[in-house]
């Protein structure tokens, strides 16, 4: 299958089949599972700009509805990285005159709390109504709209040019990426920045992270194709910086082209990823071959472990447990139920694989065998947090192991 590159029309090439999947926030009721939204996951890089994409396109109003669970507030981990993500954005960006920030998919203003703290002037652009109602009550200034560049406009006619634009685990979910650059060229102050932080296609690939990859994720980014994005688009990419986050991120920082000069890290980052070879359709392929090998491991490892009469529960229902349960074809017969803490999860099923999701008190009370790390990017967390926890973790990334 070939299709047309998102970012520039270039010819895009499936590279990485995951399968028929649904949404990964989707998390229907038990009682709702006869008209389940189905797609064909083919993820492709693009021959001209080396943006890797999801290749199906899902409509933006099936993606984004207002029971979508993820709050970025609820790991602790995320609180204190957002805090001081704000903390230097003001001192470092936001130090002008009357300074003006938005952020584009603010959630429940994980970020923007500090900055609102702080007085300082602020508009966060959240389409999903619930979580804007959270970041509302933070006594957050919200748009609930997607932002484009038609938002964008607007948004500079009211309140004039942005001196900082930010994004995290959201620029790389809008598929209609072009409209957002075009918006972020007009509502950047002529010394704005740009700044956002995604999975790194880099650390995705090291880590066989198949699991990242769900309809929500329309890109992967790398410096590379970001790079050459930004030129498309008058934007220039003045700065990079590899994060642990999310199982390894990248924070990108755009200017206006020519108004900033990149730092090094552009030009060192773009020379690790052609010497890693990055940029090549041969390592998707290859990566995608690793996956099959995971999957392989996983079912026949759980598999053994029923036949042996032991008990497998899953922990952690992050989007990522849909990829690998409907991938792997691991049903309720092989993970009863997985347990999360997110409360608008809980009595709720995993979409396609219909596992259970329940409160970790189930966790505590049934005392499985061995536990599932689908949360693997909380792995330390939860280890630390479970410390009681007698029986095993089993993780998968970046290959099945247990620990
Ligand atoms: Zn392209």
């Amino acid at each position: 299958m070939e299709t047309s590159c998102r970012i520039c029309s270039g010819p895009v090439k499936a590279s990485i089949d995951l399968g028929d999947q649904p949404r990964g926030n989707a998390f229907p009721k038990s009682g709702e599972l006869t008209d389940e939204f189905f797609y064909r996951l083919l993820v492709g890089m693009c021959d001209s700009c080396a943006m890797v994409q999801l290749m199906a396109d899902i409509p933006q109003e099936v993606r984004y509805h207002d029971q979508y669970p993820y709050r970025a507030s609820n790991s602790s981990v995320h609180s204190a990285h957002f805090t001081g993500v704000a903390r230097r954005l003001m001192a470092t960006e936001l130090t002008g005159h009357d300074p003006f920030i938005v952020e584009i998919g603010c959630n429940d203003g994980v970020m923007l709390a500090t900055i609102a703290d702080s007085g300082v002037r602020h508009l966060g652009v959240e389409p999903s109504q619930e979580v804007a109602a959270l970041a509302r009550s933070k006594g957050i200034r919200i748009l609930s709209r997607f932002f484009d560049e038609e938002t964008a406009s607007d948004i500079r006619a009211e309140h004039g040019p942005a001196d900082a634009i930010f994004g995290a685990n959201v620029i790389a979910h809008i598929s209609h990426l072009d409209s957002v650059l075009k918006g972020v060229r007009t509502l950047l102050g002529p010394d704005g920045v740009f700044v956002f932080e995604e999975p790194y296609l880099g650390a995705v690939v090291e880590q066989t992270a198949f699991d990242l990859l769900y309809d929500e994720h329309s890109f992967v980014f790398s410096v590379s194709s970001i790079h050459a994005a930004a030129r498309l688009f008058g934007l220039e990419l003045v700065d990079a910086e590899p994060l642990a986050i999310h199982g390894g991120s990248m924070r990108y920082t755009l200017a206006q082209r020519g108004a900033r000069p990149p730092a090094p890290a552009v030009a060192d980052l773009l020379a690790t990823e052609r010497a890693q070879r990055l940029d090549q359709h041969a390592t998707l392929e290859e990566f995608a071959r690793r996956a099959e090998r995971v999957r392989d491991d996983l079912t026949t490892l759980l598999r053994e472990l029923r036949a042996d009469g032991k008990r497998v529960a899953g922990y952690g229902a992050p989007a990522k447990i849909t990829t690998v349960t409907n991938y792997c074809g691991i049903g309720t017969d092989l993970i009863p139920y997985v347990c999360d803490s997110t409360p608008a999860k809980q009595d709720r099923v995993v979409a396609g694989s219909h596992i259970p999701v329940v409160p970790p008190s189930v966790f505590l009370e049934d005392r499985p065998d061995y536990a599932v790390l689908f949360a693997w990017n909380h792995a330390e967390e939860i280890m630390a947090k479970e410390s009681g926890f007698t029986g095993r973790w089993i993780v998968y990334v970046p290959e099945v192991r247990i620990i």
